[in-house]
Order: structure tokens, then C-alpha cells, then sequence
């Protein structure tokens, strides 16, 4: 560890409880947390390692807060590209079910190289599949190589086709096995302290593939160790179909019944909430993974994210799993949050008469969820904001890239509004894992040959 001097932003995008916008901004960071930020002369001259961003944004990392690496193996599968949800699940399970510990450790890498080129300087993912010997174990190994910061959900399916499920029984697990391996997983490798790389969440796969009695007993298990549970919930019509066919409630009132409410819960999607369910998420605490990418791939509808923040509830951005997006760029997603919250605006619009004013979401409050709310989401108050004490997790960009010529009257908007570039740098804990728009900790062009080779041998249909 050392010092890290950050010199002259065209400027610098604070986040913190006054959103300062700095220009000529800059950060001193020691031992991987934030000391000092300031106007580049406030700050000290000298330093183990100096980049002087003259000409660049700086933002605080963004934060994921929702994924499945390993699905980086299958984007675009033919079959799989113009179905909803259910359909598309029942595609690929069987081809998931295929994979190695040593796909999972390659499509991690993928999956972490390409948030990292986006900014991404802290990704949870939900793994829910362990076929053939696969372990979470093999993600976290790949993650550390990378340096990103990981919230690693030690997933599960429980409830086979035989039993009323969706999956089929071949790729769920025994339950028992599940919590053992969970509990193993939290002692092994969760770090509670401030400054964490790694923690470790439970998080059964969704309503329609565990039983009631794994969400009680990850939510009890959960409790004992204080580590956060996460689902996916609401995301469709067929899975409200579903809870209302087998359980009689609503996904979000079925959630309340199993213990799975309050801070420590975050739940994937809830597309599908009427207002009384967002006040729920308000008054009990659970945070959002809003997805809009996947959520618009797999035709499930559109979030009501500006109700939710209207309710305060706690809401962060995941590009969610790369076969219901087939990309991992997390600055695109930000993009797509405020181009979706539009169009549902303009949906509700059309009903009521044309001189209402409906708010539209901004640039600003696409990057504050992607920052301070992902860090909100996945209960990290170290994370989301670049303030003294906090850790030395940023990104910056060039602007003066063809992608934003003559949109920097306003340079934090345009980096929304306009494509998203590539990142020049991304930072995390003070420590360099994108530098002049290259990787610095992996080979990419050796990844992609690897990560190819076992995509096709996956689809294909052999071990
Ligand atoms: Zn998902």
C-alpha cells in the first residue's frame, strides 16, 4: 500500500451530501482510502504515484449490484434470443448445466474485464447453478486476480420440474448441502470490516425455483453471520401468475411471510410492485437492483424506479446476467435507466391529459443510483461517494473523445446522455486496474480466445 495522488480533473464528481462538483479537482489517497479531496492546489504536492487527469472526469466507482458472471458463456444463444423469461430459462438451464469450475473462473473474468473498462469498481453477482464440481470459490479466486471489489451471492435452486419447479432436477441442489456450504462460504471468506474486497450474500434463485423452507432457513442463517440476502423478485406476470397460483400472495407479500424484509434484503427487478408494495420496501428498508437492460431484453416491462424514488427506498443498477443483456457495461446501464424511466414516463403521460408535468428522470440521478445507490443497496457506507475517510474507489474518462464533441456545456450530463465511452482509469482501493484504457491485471486478448473456446464446447453439448 501507499499514496495516490490524483492531480487537476477537468472535474471532479464528488457525490457526497452536497454533490460538490469540483473543477481542477483531485483526491490524496493512503492505503487505499480517501485522505483528502479538494482543488488540486489544497492537496499535497508529492506522492508514491501521481496521474494527472488533466483534461478527464473523475467519479466515484460505479457500483453493480446485480449479475451472473457466468452467463457471459451464453449471450446470444440463438434459441434463447426472442423469448420471455420462462422460456429463455428453460433454454438454457440445460446448457448451464454443462459448465466447469474452470468456466465459471474464465467467465468471471470476462464479466469483471468488461465492468472494469465501464467504471464498475464494485460488482455483486448471483451464482445459483454448481454443476459438475463448481464452486463459488472459483468466482472469488478469478475476482481477486482482477482487483474488483465483489459481493459474491452464494446462490440456490432447490425446487425441481418434478416437484412444481422450473428448473430441471438436475441442476438443483439438496438443501441441507446448500446451507452447509453457505455457512462454510460466510466463514471462509466474508469480511464485515470497512475497506472489505470481498462478502459473501445468500441468495436463493426466485419464487419458482426453492422451496419456502430454503428462503426461511437462508434468512435465518443469514441473520445469525449479518450478511445480506438477496432474490430476484417480481420481474415478470408469469411469476406473479406463479405465487398467486401455488401460494394465494403476491410476490412481494409472499417475501414478507418467508422473513425476506428489512435493510439487509435486496431483491432483484420488482417490475411488477403496485404503490402499497413500493411503501412496503420503504417502511421495512429492502433496497432494488434495477436492470432495465435485461428487463427490456427479455420484454418483463419497465421498473417504476421514479415512484420508488419518490418512496426513498434504497435503489442501485445491475446489468444483470449477460444472456438477458449480452453486455456488462455498467455506464450503459446508467444510460438505459434514464432512457427506460422516459419511456414509462411517457407511458403514464399518454393516459393523463397533456398538460401535466411529469418529472423525467436526469443524468444526475442516473449516476447517483449507479453510485451512492448501489453503495445504499449493498449496505457498503464506505462505497458510492469520493469523501475523506471513504475508500479510493473511482473511474475517469477523457472528454475529449469523439462520443461527446459538442456535448460539454454540462460534461456530468454528457457522460450519460452521449454513448458510452470506454474508461481511461479505474481505481479501486487506490490501486490501478485500468490505465490509458487497457486492463493492467489480466491479458484480454488471451481471456477472450479461452472464454470463446469454452462457449462453444458449452453450447455445443459437451463437458
Ligand atoms: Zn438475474
Amino acid at each position: 500500500m501507499g499514496t495516490l495522488l490524483i492531480r487537476n480533473a477537468e472535474i471532479l464528481v464528488t457525490m457526497d451530501d452536497h454533490r460538490r462538483e469540483i473543477p481542477g479537482g483531485g483526491l490524496f489517497i493512503r492505503d487505499g482510502l480517501i485522505e483528502q479531496v479538494g482543488v488540486t492546489d489544497d492537496l499535497p504536492d508529492i506522492a508514491d504515484e501521481i496521474l494527472d487527469l488533466y483534461g478527464h472526469i473523475v467519479l466515484p466507482g460505479l457500483i453493480n449490484t446485480h449479475h451472473h458472471f457466468y452467463q457471459t458463456l451464453t449471450r446470444v444463444v440463438p434459441a434463447a434470443q426472442n423469448v420471455n423469461l420462462f422460456y429463455w430459462l428453460k433454454t438454457l438451464y440445460p446448457i448451464w448445466g454443462r459448465m466447469t469450475p474452470k468456466d465459471i473462473y474464465v467467465s468471471t473474468q470476462t464479466a469483471l474485464a468488461e465492468l472494469a473498462l465501464s467504471g464498475c469498481t464494485t460488482a455483486s453477482d448471483h451464482l445459483y447453478i454448481f454443476p459438475n464440481g463448481s464452486r463459488l470459490d472459483d468466482e472469488i479466486q478469478a475476482a481477486s486476480e482482477i482487483g474488483v471489489r465483489l459481493h459474491a451471492s452464494r446462490g440456490s435452486m432447490s425446487l425441481g420440474e418434478s416437484k412444481g419447479g422450473l428448473p430441471p432436477d438436475y441442476v438443483v441442489e439438496n438443501e441441507s448441502l446448500i446451507l452447509k456450504d453457505s455457512q462454510r462460504l460466510i466463514e471462509q471468506y466474508h469480511d464485515p470490516k470497512p475497506g472489505a474486497m470481498i462478502q459473501i450474500v445468500l441468495a436463493p434463485c426466485s419464487p419458482f425455483s426453492v422451496t419456502s423452507n430454503l428462503m426461511r432457513s437462508s434468512a435465518s442463517l443469514a441473520r445469525e453471520y449479518g450478511v445480506h440476502l438477496h432474490t430476484h423478485l417480481a420481474e415478470t406476470q408469469d411469476e406473479e401468475t406463479f405465487c398467486l397460483e401455488k401460494f394465494g400472495l403476491r410476490p412481494v407479500a409472499l417475501m414478507d411471510e418467508l422473513s425476506w424484509a428489512g435493510h439487509d434484503v435486496w431483491f432483484a427487478h420488482s417490475v411488477y410492485v403496485n404503490l402499497d408494495e413500493i411503501k412496503h420496501y420503504a417502511d421495512t428498508g429492502c433496497g432494488i437492483a434495477h436492470c432495465p437492460t435485461s428487463n427490456m431484453r427479455l420484454a418483463s416491462g419497465i421498473a417504476p424506479i421514479m415512484d420508488m424514488l419518490g418512496a426513498g427506498i434504497k435503489v442501485g443498477l445491475g446489468v444483470d446476467g449477460s444472456a438477458s443483456n449480452d453486455g456488462s457495461n455498467l455506464l450503459e446501464e446508467t444510460r438505459q435507466a434514464l432512457l427506460a424511466a422516459r419511456v414509462r414516463a411517457g407511458l403514464i403521460g399518454a393516459s393523463k391529459s397533456s398538460d401535466e408535468v411529469f418529472p423525467l428522470m436526469t443524468a444526475r440521478q442516473a449516476l447517483e443510483i449507479a453510485t451512492r445507490g448501489g453503495a445504499a443497496v449493498l449496505g457498503r457506507p464506505d462505497l458510492g461517494s469520493l469523501e475523506e475517510g471513504k475508500c479510493g474507489d473511482f473511474f475517469a474518462i477523457n472528454l475529449n473523445k469523439l462520443e461527446y464533441a459538442g456535448g460539454l456545456h454540462d460534461p456530468v450530463s454528457a457522460i450519460v446522455f452521449c454513448a458510452p465511452a470506454k474508461v481511461d482509469y479505474t481505481v479501486v482501493a487506490g490501486k490501478v486496474v485500468v490505465k490509458d484504457g487497457q486492463l493492467e491485471t489480466l491479458d484480454v486478448h488471451k481471456l477472450v480466445e479461452m472464454h470463446n473456446q469454452a462457449a462453444r464446447r458449452l453450447v455445443n453439448g459437451s463437458n
